[in-house]
């Protein structure tokens, strides 16, 4: 009895916690399952979509079929009209992690969302719930959805928090919103917050909750990924995904007051951007402005897609491959740019990883990758005259000699010249604009090509 309780506490004292990062479409749930078939373990999903009920294709769930007899948990049993918050996430995550070791088994989290897996990781010392608004507490709940313009909402918060609409573009809607909402909740300003969570030792500044913990990195070449992504959204046409979207419009979105897609299931890639389309009628869709309509949505999908795979990684190597001293698990990164190769390149060496870690191994046969420090660039925010926003020097410099800059420049000029009433144009790009990973600005631009591909708008 007690050799039989010795040897469960040795074995789960050993139980490692295996997670899976990447950008979307990279093939993570693959993998997950691969090593969870392995090595006996079960799939944690850390997606913040996929845990709501319904739209199973527009958010990519893996099928029944695919899991292969792997148990998979915190997946598909939210209500899409509920909310869910990474607070929720791990308060759920944290017993079936702790129970799964207890019983000698392998929890393989895979994501998404990768908050998520920080909450997981990471005991902090600052209840994220505590700092609404920060990244790490990116909840579903926010700012009632206002109308207010972007611009208009930047310059509320410029009069109440002018520290933080300083570091804020003011394409970034969301993010002012939240801090907004932190203001008007707590009648403190979410800069404050943010000094107070830096002096605890910012938001990884707790300790690690796993003594075992490993990180396995999917990568891929962006370009290929790219290709990749817009076959899968095709891919996801076929599978139904209009009649998913038509269905569950009608459903849950068409009786709501404000189409707000900055809510819970409703921020599913590819709802926001048919929104258009599913709202019009049958009629239209059938016509031949409606197939524009389609194709330009499908457009406006596929690039979302990709700038989200972009965000994604760009999260990854700021807050786990570029976060020394913060006590990241080892991380090592597996190249799933040439799919023809996947099992030698990304599943065997996974799997190699992982047996070697859970036998610890003094010479293992692959290295994790070494975390190093950036230095950030500091934040001075310049409007250009053609309405870009940049957030700091070198994306202004980067900005001035870019074509879109005097593309844009130059379309200016020639409406000032034949349309003395240029201005307010000139206001409507600067409203459509947005912050894109590399301080600048896309999505007026995704907007005006929208329109030459002919917009449903
Ligand atoms: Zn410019």
């Amino acid at each position: 009895m007690i050799v039989r309780y010795l040897r469960r506490l040795f074995k789960c004292a050993k139980m490692p916690v295996i997670v899976i990062l990447g950008a979307t479409g990279v093939g993570k749930s693959q993998l997950s399952i691969e090593i969870a078939s392995r090595f006996k373990g079960e799939v944690i999903s850390a997606d913040s979509m996929q845990v709501y009920k319904n739209l199973d294709v527009t958010t990519n769930k893996v099928t029944a079929e695919e899991m292969a007899g792997v148990p998979h948990h915190i997946i598909d049993f939210v209500d899409p009209v509920d909310s869910f918050t990474v607070v929720d996430f791990r308060n759920r995550a944290l017993p079936i992690v702790e129970r799964l070791r207890e019983s000698g088994k392998i929890p393989v989290i895979v994501g998404g969302t990768n908050y998520y897996i920080e909450s997981i990781l990471w005991d902090t010392l600052v209840d994220p719930e505590s700092i609404p608004g920060s990244d790490f507490a990116a909840s579903t709940q926010m700012f009632p959805g206002c109308d207010e313009s972007s611009e208009s909402l930047h310059a509320r918060l410029k009069e109440v928090d002018p520290e933080r609409a300083n570091e804020l573009h003011p394409g970034d809607r969301r993010k002012v919103l939240r801090s907004l909402d932190i203001y008007a909740r707590k009648k403190k300003p979410h800069s404050e917050f943010l000094k107070q969570q830096a002096k605890a030792g910012g938001l990884l500044g707790g300790p690690l909750r796993y003594d075992k913990a490993l990180m396995l990195l999917i990568k891929s070449d962006q370009s290929v990924l790219e290709e990749r992504l817009d076959a899968r959204v095709d891919k996801m046409i076929e599978r139904g995904l209009i009649k998913e979207m038509l269905d569950f419009h009608k459903q849950f979105n068409e009786s709501r007051p404000k189409h707000d897609y900055e809510l819970g299931i409703f921020q599913s890639i590819g709802f926001k951007e048919f929104h258009k389309y599913l709202i019009s009628s049958d009629e239209f869709r059938e016509s031949e402005k409606g197939k524009k309509a389609f194709q330009a949505s499908l457009w406006l999908m596929k690039q979302r897609t990709k700038r989200y795979s972009k965000e994604q990684m760009k999260w990854i190597r700021r807050r786990f491959l570029q976060a020394p001293g913060r006590g990241v698990p080892p991380v090592y990164e597996l190249d799933a740019t040439d799919l023809e190769r996947w099992n030698e390149n990304v599943r065997d060496v996974a799997l190699e990883i992982v047996e070697d870690f859970l036998n610890n191994v003094e010479t293992p046969r692959h290295k994790p990758v070494e975390i190093r420090e950036v230095e950030r660039e500091p934040v001075s925010q310049r409007v250009c005259e053609c309405g870009t926003i940049c957030m700091n020097q070198s994306s202004w410099e980067a900005h001035l000699k870019s074509r879109q800059h005097h593309r844009k420049k130059k379309k200016l000029e020639e409406q000032k010249n034949s349309d003395p009433d240029a201005g307010p144009k000139r206001l409507r790009v600067l409203k459509e604009s947005k912050q894109s990973g590399d301080g600048e600005k896309s999505s007026a631009d995704l907007s005006e090509q929208v329109k030459e591909a002919g917009n449903c708008a």
